[in-house]
């Protein structure tokens, strides 16, 4: 490190000092206790800003302790890497570049800190768009500095499949590829775009190569593989999975929305290739939790399908909404039998599923309450708060991305005012796991967009999933979020600012 101006460094500090008078420091999400001691620590090197880490077994799983002292520096008490790397991210946004980049500063300061809710998440659509390693790493990076720990990986859908499963060389072949796409932007434009896209899917090196990424983050990566539903890709690689043994043509589904054709629930083949698929995953993705999907399936090929009906005749059922709910209990148990839990949308729990089922709710908080009143883990993640696809504000357009209004304004404060407990009595709260954005991706083109629509309204849902909702007001929140959104954007991210 080379030798600091001190006239630079002096003005610079001043600067900082005046920022540090206030009694609340610039994070996101706001850590549970924080006590200023005034005065700074400068590093002045690597090792002067290295922290000292002590082992304290006592700290729950993601808490820490962390300490800013004008003379020993920073040291940091955590039970194991979840909780060093969360006090990694509060260390990294109470920096402040100093002596033009020689030298950092930090506000003395003792936080003691740990997760209202164990679930903070993000959804990544990698299916209507395919983004690639170096997004997806990205995004882990952005999620880490906002101490968000689950990456929800949708892997599978209509309009392509992504994961490279040996054993079934055709569903990359035939899946990963679209021959054109709805477009986008429909207003003003042709219905379909006429471009080939793909093929895009990640193979097993990959796959792991984010995994190992991930873990070092201490984030947990949740792969998602859509039943009996959004199987149009898959269908298209093996067409006998489906009531009608056929499509149109064999391609994913270039239209977005819902579309008719789903896996027949009758057939023998369908139920072993799901297996397969499932064994594959479980093998290759750690964490113990597996989306199953589940949303938007309509019943109308089971209605007109020998195999459904047979299958529905005999296994006493009423009728096509408990064959969903019979497939359902089957993976569930199939991944229990692995030592692995079941996860899917909130449809699902009309279908009455093993309790040990967990539900995601998204049609509105309502189905979350329901669910939790059965006794299942919810996490909340309903349309009116956490849909990150959503467009920021009326002034869309003129911020680059020209997308017609096809979807409700979803604003930043307004995603602050989620309250993942609220209306649910105190006896369930224990189900209620946590949150996460969910970002579709029918309407991003780009990885660029993608994080331009993901902050600042994920680290919203950052600070409601950590710090617990109604724990600081929005122009708080507003004047931190805005300071780490001008972190975020000089470090390389595309924010929305
Ligand atoms: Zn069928």
């Amino acid at each position: 490190m080379k030798a600091i101006n001190t006239a630079v460094f002096a003005a610079a500090l001043a600067g900082t000092l005046a920022a540090f008078a206030s009694e609340t420091l610039d994070l996101v999400p706001y850590p549970q206790e924080v006590k200023v001691l005034g005065g700074t620590y400068t590093a002045k090197s690597v090792d002067d800003l290295w922290p000292k880490a002590i082992r304290d077994p006592s700290l729950p799983k993601e808490g820490y302790r962390l300490t800013v002292d004008g003379t020993n520096g920073v040291s940091i008490a955590c039970s194991g890497r979840e909780g060093f790397m969360r006090a990694l991210a509060t260390l990294t946004q109470l920096g402040k570049s100093a002596d033009g980049g020689k030298a950092e500063v930090f506000p003395c300061c003792e936080i003691n800190d740990w997760p209202a809710f164990a679930w903070r998440g993000i959804l990544f659509d990698d299916c209507r768009h395919f983004f690639g390693k170096e997004a997806v790493k990205k995004t882990l990076d952005a999620m880490a500095r906002h101490k968000m720990n689950v990456f929800h990986w949708h892997l599978t859908e209509d309009q392509a499949w992504r994961l490279d499963i040996p054993k079934y060389p055709e569903l990359v072949k035939y899946g990963a590829v679209r021959p054109e796409s709805q477009n986008p932007e429909c207003l003003g434009l042709p219905k379909m775009d006429g471009k080939p896209y793909g093929p895009y899917y990640y193979t097993e090196s990959d796959v792991k190569e984010i995994l190992a990424h991930a873990e070092n983050l201490g984030i947990r990566v949740i792969p998602e593989i859509e039943l009996p539903g959004h199987a149009v890709a898959a269908i298209a690689a093996y067409p006998e999975l489906c009531c009608r043994g056929k499509l149109e043509r064999r391609a994913p589904w270039c239209m977005w929305g819902v579309s008719d054709d789903i896996f027949c629930a009758g057939n023998d083949k369908t139920i072993k290739f799901l297996e397969d698929v499932i064994d594959y995953v479980t093998d290759l993705f750690p964490d113990a939790v597996v989306h199953i999907g589940g949303d938007e399936a309509p019943k109308g090929r089971w209605k007109e399908c020998p195999k459904c009906q047979a299958r529905i005749k005999a296994l006493g059922l009423k009728n096509e909404a408990e064959l969903q709910g019979w497939m359902v209990k089957h993976f569930t148990e199939y991944l229990a039998k692995k030592g692995k839990r079941a996860i899917g949308w909130d449809e699902i729990t009309e279908c009455n599923p093993p309790t040990a089922t967990m539900i995601m709710c998204w049609r509105g908080a309502n189905h979350g309450i329901a669910a939790a009143k059965k006794g299942h883990d919810v996490v909340m993640c309903p349309t009116s708060h956490c849909y990150m696809d959503y467009p920021q504000d009326a002034d869309h357009k003129a911020k680059g991305y020209g997308k017609p209004a096809w979807a409700p304004v979803l604003s930043l404060e307004k995603v602050y005012t989620l309250d993942p407990l609220a209306g649910i009595p105190s006896e369930y709260h224990k189900h209620i796991l946590g949150t996460q954005g969910n970002m579709w991706s029918e309407h991003i083109l780009t990885p660029a967009e993608h994080e331009w629509k993901l902050w600042p309204r994920a680290a919203a849902l950052a600070e409601i999933g950590w710090s617990g909702p109604g724990k600081h007001d929005f122009k708080d929140f507003k004047r931190r979020v805005d300071a780490d959104m001008k972190r975020m954007e000089d470090e390389g991210w595309n924010v929305c600012r």
